[in-house]
């Protein structure tokens, strides 16, 4: 049965009459074709999400009685309510050229990684990197994570927990956003075989980079005397309270700092605060993807402990939402 058959009885069994439908920015094309057949083979009346969905982490409340999420795998740890996770269905697995072309650049022990996207292929891209005498090992997934080698932006279990057993990963997948997780926790090698250009690609560079940066915004938190904690809403990025730990530990070093709640962390919901650096503990990629677009310095957890002097710049750590 397909998904969309799937999801037209959980329709009827539930005998809903509204439907919403939550899409990531890539999936918007589908938006449009999907609400139509729908609605017209289950004679519902579908809403279109059109606020930003990104990820498992985040399936808001719709007026709605049944929610359609696309795009991620559900996070087995949260509690969803009235949600259906589409799971579309991975392309083919046409060529392994991609992944010969990453050959020169594995040791012989490898971790296999991926999104869920590429999942299925897993099994078929370790017998052969075993055909050319690789022991590959694919991390098991934990409570976050749905899939073996499946990894997150906010959750890299599927690499640590096999890292001891391997000398560098392999990340089957186009862009750069989630290897570079890896890279940045654990000290191994980490090459991109990339089904859509049918390149591989090392990350040396880009992590070198990264790692410039976070020591800048580092050093320009450093004479800060008021930090703004920010605590996402959404239920899979909400950490109160390390938000509440870390107000605590900045008091006890003479710093001044408030707890800010918000959904959507974007620039422009932090301006005119009277605040001289941000700590986030909602998506732990803002301050790392987003760093150019804020004004003021903003830390991740662990960065933050750095300015404070509690942790050491060399047991420097890529912060993880490890619910
Ligand atoms: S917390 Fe961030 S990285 Fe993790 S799933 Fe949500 S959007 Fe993705």
């Amino acid at each position: 049965m397909d998904e969309t058959a799937r999801l037209l009885e959980v329709i009827r069994g539930r005998n809903a009459k509204t439907v919403g439908l939550q899409f990531p920015v890539g999936l918007r094309t589908k938006a449009v074709d999907l609400a139509r057949e729908i609605e017209e083979a289950a004679g519902v009346t579908c809403l279109v999400s059109a606020d930003p969905s990104f990820g498992a982490c985040d399936v808001p409340e719709m007026p709605v009685d049944l929610i359609v999420h696309l795009g991620h795998a559900p996070m087995p740890h949260l509690r969803y309510e009235r949600v259906f996770f589409y799971d579309l269905p991975g392309p083919a697995l046409e060529s392994l050229a991609f992944v010969d072309a990453a050959l020169p650049l594995l040791p012989k022990r490898v971790g296999l990684l991926t999104t869920t996207q590429f999942r299925g292929w897993l099994p078929k891209i370790k017998e052969h990197l075993e055909s050319k005498g690789h022991e590959v090992r694919i991390g098991e997934p934990d409570r976050r994570v749905a899939y073996a080698g499946q990894l997150l932006g906010c959750d890299y279990h599927t690499a640590t927990a096999v890292a001891g057993d391997v000398d560098g990963y392999l990340y089957i997948g186009t862009g750069d956003f989630h290897p570079l997780g890896v890279a940045m926790l654990v000290d191994k090698p980490v090459a991109i075989a990339d089904p859509e250009r049918g390149t591989a690609r090392t990350l040396a560079d880009l992590k070198d980079r990264v790692v410039r940066q976070r020591h800048a915004a580092i050093a320009r938190a450093h004479d800060a005397r008021t930090f703004g904690i920010i605590v996402s809403r959404k239920t899979g990025q909400a950490r109160m309270e390390l938000a509440r730990d870390l107000k605590g530990l900045a008091e006890t070093h003479g710093k001044a700092a408030q707890i800010f709640l918000m959904d959507l962390v974007a620039p422009e919901f932090l301006e005119g605060y009277r605040v001289d650096a941000w700590v986030n503990t909602a998506c732990p990629r803002i301050a790392i993807e987003d760093v150019l677009q804020y004004k003021r310095p903003m830390l991740t957890p662990q960065e933050f402990e750095i300015v404070l002097g509690q942790r050491a710049w060399e047991d420097y750590v890529f912060d993880e939402i490890r619910a």
